[in-house]
Protein backbone atom coordinates (compact mmCIF):
# COMPACT_ATOMS: atom_id res chain seq x y z
CA UNK A 1 0.00 0.00 0.00
CA UNK A 2 1.82 2.77 -1.17
CA UNK A 3 0.15 5.92 1.95
CA UNK A 4 2.27 8.66 0.39
CA UNK A 5 -0.38 8.56 -2.33
CA UNK A 6 -2.43 9.58 0.35
CA UNK A 7 -2.91 13.73 0.93
CA UNK A 8 -3.71 15.76 3.70
CA UNK A 9 -6.59 17.64 3.68
CA UNK A 10 -6.80 20.67 2.78
CA UNK A 11 -7.43 23.55 5.36
CA UNK A 12 -5.32 21.00 7.42
CA UNK A 13 -1.67 21.08 7.16
CA UNK A 14 -0.94 23.74 9.63
CA UNK A 15 -2.02 21.17 12.25
CA UNK A 16 0.30 18.33 10.76
CA UNK A 17 3.88 18.31 11.69
CA UNK A 18 6.75 15.91 11.41
CA UNK A 19 9.57 17.08 13.64
CA UNK A 20 12.86 17.37 11.39
CA UNK A 21 15.93 18.98 12.66
CA UNK A 22 16.62 21.14 9.16
CA UNK A 23 12.78 21.37 9.09
CA UNK A 24 11.47 24.96 9.47
CA UNK A 25 9.71 26.09 12.92
CA UNK A 26 6.59 26.66 12.59
CA UNK A 27 4.02 26.76 15.31
CA UNK A 28 1.35 23.64 15.39
CA UNK A 29 -2.18 25.36 14.37
CA UNK A 30 -4.49 23.99 17.42
CA UNK A 31 -7.57 25.42 19.45
CA UNK A 32 -9.86 25.74 16.36
CA UNK A 33 -12.90 24.20 15.69
CA UNK A 34 -12.63 21.26 12.97
CA UNK A 35 -12.71 21.10 9.26
CA UNK A 36 -15.85 20.43 7.74
CA UNK A 37 -16.12 17.05 6.39
CA UNK A 38 -12.77 15.84 8.02
CA UNK A 39 -14.07 13.26 10.25
CA UNK A 40 -12.39 14.75 13.02
CA UNK A 41 -12.11 12.08 15.97
CA UNK A 42 -13.01 15.04 18.19
CA UNK A 43 -16.78 15.14 19.87
CA UNK A 44 -18.91 17.81 20.07
CA UNK A 45 -19.35 20.82 22.90
CA UNK A 46 -22.23 18.52 24.19
CA UNK A 47 -20.24 15.41 23.92
CA UNK A 48 -17.37 17.27 26.32
CA UNK A 49 -19.20 18.33 28.78
CA UNK A 50 -21.01 14.96 29.48
CA UNK A 51 -17.71 12.91 29.69
CA UNK A 52 -16.80 15.60 32.42
CA UNK A 53 -20.20 15.12 34.19
CA UNK A 54 -20.73 11.72 33.58
CA UNK A 55 -19.18 10.05 36.74
CA UNK A 56 -20.61 12.18 39.61
CA UNK A 57 -22.90 9.24 40.48
CA UNK A 58 -25.60 10.55 42.87
CA UNK A 59 -26.85 12.75 40.42
CA UNK A 60 -29.82 12.47 37.17
CA UNK A 61 -28.15 13.39 33.98
CA UNK A 62 -30.74 14.46 31.70
CA UNK A 63 -30.26 15.31 28.27
CA UNK A 64 -32.19 17.80 26.44
CA UNK A 65 -32.90 16.97 22.83
CA UNK A 66 -33.07 14.18 20.46
CA UNK A 67 -32.73 10.24 21.27
CA UNK A 68 -29.60 10.02 19.11
CA UNK A 69 -27.80 12.48 21.73
CA UNK A 70 -28.09 10.37 24.38
CA UNK A 71 -27.49 7.41 22.70
CA UNK A 72 -24.17 8.80 21.30
CA UNK A 73 -23.25 9.58 25.20
CA UNK A 74 -24.95 6.65 26.80
CA UNK A 75 -23.22 5.23 29.40
CA UNK A 76 -20.13 6.73 27.91
CA UNK A 77 -17.44 6.42 30.35
CA UNK A 78 -18.37 3.35 32.22
CA UNK A 79 -17.28 5.41 35.09
CA UNK A 80 -17.04 3.22 38.14
CA UNK A 81 -18.90 3.92 41.92
CA UNK A 82 -18.36 2.99 45.16
CA UNK A 83 -22.01 3.65 45.73
CA UNK A 84 -25.10 4.96 43.38
CA UNK A 85 -24.99 4.27 40.18
CA UNK A 86 -27.80 7.00 39.09
CA UNK A 87 -25.20 8.49 36.58
CA UNK A 88 -25.19 5.26 34.56
CA UNK A 89 -28.95 5.88 33.85
CA UNK A 90 -28.53 8.33 30.96
CA UNK A 91 -32.11 10.05 30.88
CA UNK A 92 -33.55 12.11 27.67
CA UNK A 93 -36.33 14.15 26.74
CA UNK A 94 -36.28 13.05 23.55
CA UNK A 95 -37.57 16.07 21.62
CA UNK A 96 -39.95 15.00 18.42
CA UNK A 97 -40.74 17.25 15.94
CA UNK A 98 -43.98 18.81 17.70
CA UNK A 99 -41.37 19.52 20.51
CA UNK A 100 -39.32 21.39 17.89
CA UNK A 101 -41.83 23.32 16.86
CA UNK A 102 -43.67 24.64 20.46
CA UNK A 103 -40.86 24.10 22.23
CA UNK A 104 -39.58 21.55 24.78
CA UNK A 105 -39.53 23.20 28.24
CA UNK A 106 -43.09 21.45 29.58
CA UNK A 107 -41.45 18.19 28.53
CA UNK A 108 -38.57 19.01 30.36
CA UNK A 109 -40.04 19.99 33.56
CA UNK A 110 -42.57 17.03 33.41
CA UNK A 111 -39.38 15.12 33.12
CA UNK A 112 -37.70 16.47 35.92
CA UNK A 113 -40.27 16.51 38.19
CA UNK A 114 -41.46 12.69 37.35
CA UNK A 115 -37.24 11.53 37.55
CA UNK A 116 -36.75 13.56 41.01
CA UNK A 117 -39.84 12.09 42.58
CA UNK A 118 -38.99 8.46 41.15
CA UNK A 119 -35.11 8.36 41.99
CA UNK A 120 -34.24 11.56 44.50
CA UNK A 121 -31.02 12.09 43.45
CA UNK A 122 -28.79 14.79 45.47
CA UNK A 123 -28.96 17.00 42.21
CA UNK A 124 -29.83 17.10 38.30
CA UNK A 125 -27.90 18.06 34.94
CA UNK A 126 -29.58 19.04 32.00
CA UNK A 127 -27.30 19.26 28.99
CA UNK A 128 -28.68 21.63 26.17
CA UNK A 129 -27.91 19.74 22.56
CA UNK A 130 -27.67 21.42 19.06
CA UNK A 131 -31.46 21.59 18.97
CA UNK A 132 -31.81 23.42 22.00
CA UNK A 133 -29.67 26.48 20.77
CA UNK A 134 -31.60 26.36 17.62
CA UNK A 135 -35.20 26.73 18.95
CA UNK A 136 -34.20 28.55 22.28
CA UNK A 137 -35.81 26.78 24.98
CA UNK A 138 -35.33 28.54 28.30
CA UNK A 139 -33.65 25.64 30.44
CA UNK A 140 -31.89 28.12 33.33
CA UNK A 141 -36.16 28.67 34.03
CA UNK A 142 -37.25 25.29 34.18
CA UNK A 143 -33.89 24.31 35.97
CA UNK A 144 -34.35 27.41 38.53
CA UNK A 145 -38.09 26.47 39.32
CA UNK A 146 -37.89 22.68 39.27
CA UNK A 147 -35.17 23.74 42.06
CA UNK A 148 -37.24 25.50 43.60
CA UNK A 149 -40.02 23.14 44.26
CA UNK A 150 -37.89 20.25 44.72
CA UNK A 151 -34.83 21.70 47.07
CA UNK A 152 -32.15 20.12 45.49
CA UNK A 153 -29.61 22.02 42.88
CA UNK A 154 -30.77 21.69 38.99
CA UNK A 155 -27.83 22.61 36.85
CA UNK A 156 -28.42 23.93 33.26
CA UNK A 157 -25.25 22.73 31.06
CA UNK A 158 -25.17 25.13 28.65
CA UNK A 159 -23.64 22.65 25.76
CA UNK A 160 -25.07 22.93 22.45
CA UNK A 161 -22.94 20.74 20.32
CA UNK A 162 -22.13 23.29 17.65
CA UNK A 163 -20.95 26.05 19.55
CA UNK A 164 -17.25 25.54 19.57
CA UNK A 165 -15.08 22.56 20.46
CA UNK A 166 -15.24 19.89 22.85
CA UNK A 167 -13.08 22.00 24.74
CA UNK A 168 -16.40 24.61 24.97
CA UNK A 169 -18.13 21.17 26.92
CA UNK A 170 -15.42 20.93 29.53
CA UNK A 171 -15.76 25.07 30.27
CA UNK A 172 -19.75 24.07 30.56
CA UNK A 173 -19.24 21.64 32.86
CA UNK A 174 -16.90 23.14 34.83
CA UNK A 175 -19.12 25.96 35.13
CA UNK A 176 -21.95 23.90 36.24
CA UNK A 177 -19.88 22.45 38.80
CA UNK A 178 -19.23 26.08 40.30
CA UNK A 179 -22.66 26.69 41.02
CA UNK A 180 -22.20 23.65 43.66
CA UNK A 181 -19.01 24.53 44.99
CA UNK A 182 -19.51 27.05 47.73
CA UNK A 183 -22.80 26.11 48.62
CA UNK A 184 -21.30 22.96 51.14
CA UNK A 185 -19.99 23.25 55.05
CA UNK A 186 -16.36 23.06 55.00
CA UNK A 187 -16.86 21.36 58.95
CA UNK A 188 -14.04 18.76 59.91
CA UNK A 189 -11.79 20.07 56.72
CA UNK A 190 -8.15 19.89 57.45
CA UNK A 191 -5.48 22.16 56.75
CA UNK A 192 -3.79 18.91 55.05
CA UNK A 193 -6.45 18.14 52.35
CA UNK A 194 -6.74 18.45 48.64
CA UNK A 195 -9.64 17.85 45.79
CA UNK A 196 -8.87 15.27 43.05
CA UNK A 197 -9.26 17.27 39.40
CA UNK A 198 -9.70 15.49 36.24
CA UNK A 199 -9.59 11.82 37.10
CA UNK A 200 -13.29 10.00 36.20
CA UNK A 201 -12.36 6.11 37.76
CA UNK A 202 -13.05 4.35 34.70
CA UNK A 203 -11.72 1.55 36.40
CA UNK A 204 -10.77 2.28 39.77
CA UNK A 205 -8.36 4.69 39.27
CA UNK A 206 -9.66 7.54 41.57
CA UNK A 207 -9.43 4.66 44.34
CA UNK A 208 -5.85 3.82 43.62
CA UNK A 209 -4.98 7.21 43.93
CA UNK A 210 -6.80 8.81 46.63
CA UNK A 211 -5.33 5.36 48.70
CA UNK A 212 -1.69 6.66 47.81
CA UNK A 213 -2.55 10.54 49.15
CA UNK A 214 -4.32 9.28 51.98
CA UNK A 215 -1.18 6.78 52.81
CA UNK A 216 0.59 10.40 53.20
CA UNK A 217 -1.59 11.89 55.62
CA UNK A 218 -3.80 13.74 53.48
CA UNK A 219 -7.31 14.46 53.43
CA UNK A 220 -9.16 14.03 50.44
CA UNK A 221 -12.32 16.38 50.16
CA UNK A 222 -13.50 15.34 46.96
CA UNK A 223 -13.07 13.81 43.59
CA UNK A 224 -14.24 15.25 40.37
CA UNK A 225 -15.75 13.84 39.21
CA UNK A 226 -14.74 10.18 39.30
CA UNK A 227 -17.02 8.60 41.92
CA UNK A 228 -18.34 11.88 42.75
CA UNK A 229 -20.79 12.87 45.39
CA UNK A 230 -22.51 16.15 45.24
CA UNK A 231 -22.41 16.63 48.60
CA UNK A 232 -18.68 16.33 48.70
CA UNK A 233 -18.27 18.84 45.76
CA UNK A 234 -20.52 21.32 47.39
CA UNK A 235 -18.19 21.59 50.43
CA UNK A 236 -14.24 21.53 47.99
CA UNK A 237 -13.71 24.87 48.53
CA UNK A 238 -12.46 23.98 51.69
CA UNK A 239 -9.56 21.97 50.41
CA UNK A 240 -6.05 23.55 50.29
CA UNK A 241 -5.21 22.38 46.86
CA UNK A 242 -6.22 21.31 43.90
CA UNK A 243 -4.83 18.60 42.36
CA UNK A 244 -5.12 18.58 38.58
CA UNK A 245 -4.74 15.77 36.04
CA UNK A 246 -6.56 15.81 32.54
CA UNK A 247 -6.07 19.60 32.78
CA UNK A 248 -7.60 20.31 29.30
CA UNK A 249 -10.86 19.29 30.88
CA UNK A 250 -10.46 20.75 34.56
CA UNK A 251 -8.36 23.46 34.34
CA UNK A 252 -10.80 25.90 33.59
CA UNK A 253 -12.55 25.05 36.99
CA UNK A 254 -9.27 24.82 39.19
CA UNK A 255 -8.83 28.47 38.07
CA UNK A 256 -11.77 29.53 39.17
CA UNK A 257 -11.59 28.08 42.35
CA UNK A 258 -8.55 30.01 42.69
CA UNK A 259 -10.04 33.03 41.65
CA UNK A 260 -13.10 32.96 43.97
CA UNK A 261 -11.75 30.69 46.68
CA UNK A 262 -7.89 31.16 47.18
CA UNK A 263 -6.91 27.59 46.41
CA UNK A 264 -4.23 27.12 44.63
CA UNK A 265 -3.79 24.37 42.06
CA UNK A 266 -1.28 21.92 40.12
CA UNK A 267 -0.81 20.01 37.57
CA UNK A 268 0.04 16.42 37.33
CA UNK A 269 -0.26 13.02 35.56
CA UNK A 270 -1.14 9.58 37.29
CA UNK A 271 0.19 7.64 34.28
CA UNK A 272 3.86 6.00 34.17
CA UNK A 273 5.89 5.61 37.50
CA UNK A 274 7.94 9.04 36.53
CA UNK A 275 5.10 10.80 36.83
CA UNK A 276 3.35 8.91 39.24
CA UNK A 277 5.87 9.42 41.71
CA UNK A 278 6.00 12.97 40.59
CA UNK A 279 2.33 13.42 41.66
CA UNK A 280 3.22 12.23 45.04
CA UNK A 281 6.19 14.56 45.65
CA UNK A 282 4.91 17.52 44.23
CA UNK A 283 1.80 17.43 46.41
CA UNK A 284 3.89 16.52 49.66
CA UNK A 285 6.41 19.28 49.14
CA UNK A 286 3.40 22.00 49.51
CA UNK A 287 3.01 20.35 52.87
CA UNK A 288 6.30 21.52 53.75
CA UNK A 289 5.56 21.80 57.82
CA UNK A 290 4.24 17.94 58.10
CA UNK A 291 7.99 16.34 56.46
CA UNK A 292 6.40 13.15 57.73
CA UNK A 293 3.99 13.29 54.23
CA UNK A 294 7.08 13.52 51.81
CA UNK A 295 8.93 10.37 53.88
CA UNK A 296 5.69 8.44 53.58
CA UNK A 297 5.42 9.67 49.32
CA UNK A 298 9.10 7.82 49.14
CA UNK A 299 7.87 5.05 50.97
CA UNK A 300 5.04 4.52 49.07
CA UNK A 301 7.00 5.24 45.30
CA UNK A 302 9.96 2.68 46.85
CA UNK A 303 7.39 0.00 47.71
CA UNK A 304 5.15 0.29 44.34
CA UNK A 305 8.16 -0.05 42.18
CA UNK A 306 9.98 -2.36 44.17
CA UNK A 307 7.00 -4.70 43.38
CA UNK A 308 6.79 -4.29 40.13
CA UNK A 309 9.80 -3.57 38.71
CA UNK A 310 10.88 -7.31 37.56
CA UNK A 311 7.80 -7.64 35.73
CA UNK A 312 8.37 -4.58 33.58
CA UNK A 313 11.94 -5.62 32.71
CA UNK A 314 10.12 -8.65 31.09
CA UNK A 315 7.79 -6.57 29.15
CA UNK A 316 10.80 -4.25 28.52
CA UNK A 317 13.02 -7.27 26.84
CA UNK A 318 10.14 -8.06 24.33
CA UNK A 319 8.84 -4.77 22.95
CA UNK A 320 12.84 -2.75 23.04
CA UNK A 321 12.39 -1.30 19.72
CA UNK A 322 8.97 -1.50 18.37
CA UNK A 323 7.05 1.92 17.93
CA UNK A 324 4.17 3.48 18.98
CA UNK A 325 1.81 6.03 17.91
CA UNK A 326 -0.45 7.93 20.24
CA UNK A 327 -3.97 9.50 19.64
CA UNK A 328 -5.89 10.94 22.65
CA UNK A 329 -7.82 13.26 23.69
CA UNK A 330 -6.10 15.85 26.21
CA UNK A 331 -2.08 16.78 25.54
CA UNK A 332 -0.99 16.19 28.89
CA UNK A 333 -1.69 12.18 28.88
CA UNK A 334 0.49 12.36 25.63
CA UNK A 335 3.37 13.01 27.64
CA UNK A 336 2.82 10.80 30.48
CA UNK A 337 2.65 8.32 27.57
CA UNK A 338 5.33 9.10 25.99
CA UNK A 339 7.21 8.42 28.83
CA UNK A 340 5.71 5.30 29.80
CA UNK A 341 6.72 3.91 26.48
CA UNK A 342 10.44 5.13 26.82
CA UNK A 343 10.70 2.83 30.60
CA UNK A 344 9.22 -0.53 28.14
CA UNK A 345 11.72 0.36 25.47
CA UNK A 346 9.40 1.98 22.52
CA UNK A 347 9.66 5.00 20.85
CA UNK A 348 6.90 6.88 19.45
CA UNK A 349 6.44 7.98 15.69
CA UNK A 350 2.82 9.98 15.91
CA UNK A 351 1.64 12.01 18.61
CA UNK A 352 -1.47 13.49 18.57
CA UNK A 353 -4.46 14.94 20.52
CA UNK A 354 -8.31 16.46 20.12
CA UNK A 355 -7.68 19.50 22.56
CA UNK A 356 -3.79 20.42 23.05
CA UNK A 357 -3.26 24.19 23.31
CA UNK A 358 -0.02 25.86 22.22
CA UNK A 359 1.73 25.23 24.84
CA UNK A 360 1.41 21.64 24.52
CA UNK A 361 2.30 21.21 21.21
CA UNK A 362 5.62 23.27 21.70
CA UNK A 363 6.33 20.95 24.80
CA UNK A 364 5.21 17.79 22.74
CA UNK A 365 7.94 19.21 19.87
CA UNK A 366 10.52 19.38 22.33
CA UNK A 367 9.83 15.68 23.88
CA UNK A 368 9.22 13.90 21.07
CA UNK A 369 12.16 12.27 18.81
CA UNK A 370 13.06 12.88 15.09
CA UNK A 371 10.87 12.16 12.42
CA UNK A 372 7.63 11.72 15.04
CA UNK A 373 4.68 13.58 13.56
CA UNK A 374 2.67 15.25 15.76
CA UNK A 375 -1.04 16.33 14.91
CA UNK A 376 -3.85 18.60 16.68
CA UNK A 377 -7.83 17.23 15.82
CA UNK A 378 -6.81 14.46 13.32
CA UNK A 379 -8.99 12.14 11.48
CA UNK A 380 -9.28 8.51 10.66
CA UNK A 381 -7.61 8.63 7.13
CA UNK A 382 -4.53 10.82 8.60
CA UNK A 383 -4.24 8.55 11.77
CA UNK A 384 -4.25 5.32 9.24
CA UNK A 385 -1.55 7.09 6.73
CA UNK A 386 0.71 7.94 9.13
CA UNK A 387 0.38 5.08 11.08
CA UNK A 388 1.18 2.66 8.07
CA UNK A 389 3.85 5.34 7.16
CA UNK A 390 5.88 5.38 10.30
CA UNK A 391 5.27 1.73 10.97
CA UNK A 392 4.03 1.69 14.20
CA UNK A 393 3.30 -1.16 15.84
CA UNK A 394 0.83 0.02 18.21
CA UNK A 395 -1.91 2.50 18.13
CA UNK A 396 -3.08 4.60 21.75
CA UNK A 397 -6.29 5.78 21.73
CA UNK A 398 -9.79 5.27 22.62
CA UNK A 399 -13.26 3.51 20.91
CA UNK A 400 -13.11 5.42 17.96
CA UNK A 401 -9.08 4.58 17.05
CA UNK A 402 -9.71 0.92 17.99
CA UNK A 403 -11.19 -0.10 14.58
CA UNK A 404 -8.59 1.89 12.61
CA UNK A 405 -5.58 -0.15 14.88
CA UNK A 406 -7.50 -3.29 14.07
CA UNK A 407 -8.02 -2.92 10.17
CA UNK A 408 -4.38 -1.62 9.59
CA UNK A 409 -3.11 -5.46 11.42
CA UNK A 410 -1.29 -2.74 14.41
CA UNK A 411 -1.48 -3.66 17.92
CA UNK A 412 -4.34 -1.64 20.05
CA UNK A 413 -4.07 -0.08 23.69
CA UNK A 414 -7.62 1.49 25.07
CA UNK A 415 -6.74 4.53 26.71
CA UNK A 416 -9.82 6.43 27.15
CA UNK A 417 -13.42 5.51 28.09
CA UNK A 418 -14.14 2.13 27.74
CA UNK A 419 -11.42 0.51 28.93
CA UNK A 420 -12.20 -2.02 32.27
CA UNK A 421 -8.59 -2.43 33.73
CA UNK A 422 -6.91 0.86 35.41
CA UNK A 423 -4.06 2.50 33.57
CA UNK A 424 -3.46 4.86 36.90
CA UNK A 425 -0.94 4.25 39.44
CA UNK A 426 1.92 2.09 39.84
CA UNK A 427 -0.10 -0.54 39.36
CA UNK A 428 -1.57 0.57 36.34
CA UNK A 429 1.61 1.04 34.74
CA UNK A 430 2.07 -2.73 35.17
CA UNK A 431 -1.37 -3.07 33.86
CA UNK A 432 -0.45 -0.70 30.98
CA UNK A 433 2.65 -2.49 30.34
CA UNK A 434 1.48 -5.65 29.81
CA UNK A 435 -1.65 -4.79 27.69
CA UNK A 436 0.82 -2.98 25.40
CA UNK A 437 3.03 -6.80 25.29
CA UNK A 438 -0.04 -8.66 24.99
CA UNK A 439 -1.29 -6.80 22.01
CA UNK A 440 1.74 -5.68 20.19
CA UNK A 441 3.52 -9.42 20.49
CA UNK A 442 0.00 -11.37 20.14
CA UNK A 443 0.25 -14.70 17.48
CA UNK A 444 -2.59 -13.38 16.08
CA UNK A 445 -0.40 -11.31 14.30
CA UNK A 446 0.76 -14.02 12.41
CA UNK A 447 -2.58 -14.31 10.29
CA UNK A 448 -3.95 -11.10 10.05
CA UNK A 449 -2.58 -8.84 7.27
CA UNK A 450 0.28 -6.86 9.12
CA UNK A 451 0.60 -3.03 9.13
CA UNK A 452 -2.15 -2.84 6.08
CA UNK A 453 -0.34 -5.77 4.49
CA UNK A 454 2.90 -3.76 4.00
CA UNK A 455 4.84 -7.04 5.68
S1 LIG B 1 -25.41 17.93 20.52
FE1 LIG B 1 -25.45 18.24 18.30
S2 LIG B 1 -23.44 17.56 17.55
FE2 LIG B 1 -23.70 16.77 19.65
S3 LIG B 1 -24.58 14.70 19.41
FE3 LIG B 1 -26.32 16.08 19.62
S4 LIG B 1 -26.87 16.70 17.52
FE4 LIG B 1 -24.80 15.78 17.42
Amino acid sequence: MDTHNIALLEGREGQVYEKRQDGPEVEIACDKTSLSGSVSQRACVFCGSRVVLYPVADAIHIVHGPIGCAAYTWDIRGAVSSGPELHRLSFSTDLQEMDVIYGGEKKLYRSLVELIDQYQPKAAFIYSTCIIGLIGDDIEAVCKKVAKEKGIPVMPVHSEGFKGTKKDGYKAACSALMKLIGTGSTEGISNYSINILGEFNLAGEAWIIREYYEKMGIQVVATMTGDGRIDDIRRSHGATLNVVQCSGSMTTLARDMEEKYGIPYIRVSYFGFEDMSKSLYDVAALFPDRPEIMERAKEIVRDEIRKYYPEMQKFKAALTGKKAAIYVGGAFKTFSLIKALRTVGMSVVLAGSQTGNKDDYRRLKEMCDEGTVIVDDSNPVELSKFVLEKEADLLIGGVKERPIAFKLGVGFCDHNHERKIPLAGFVGMYNFAKEVYESVMSPVWQFAPRKGGLK
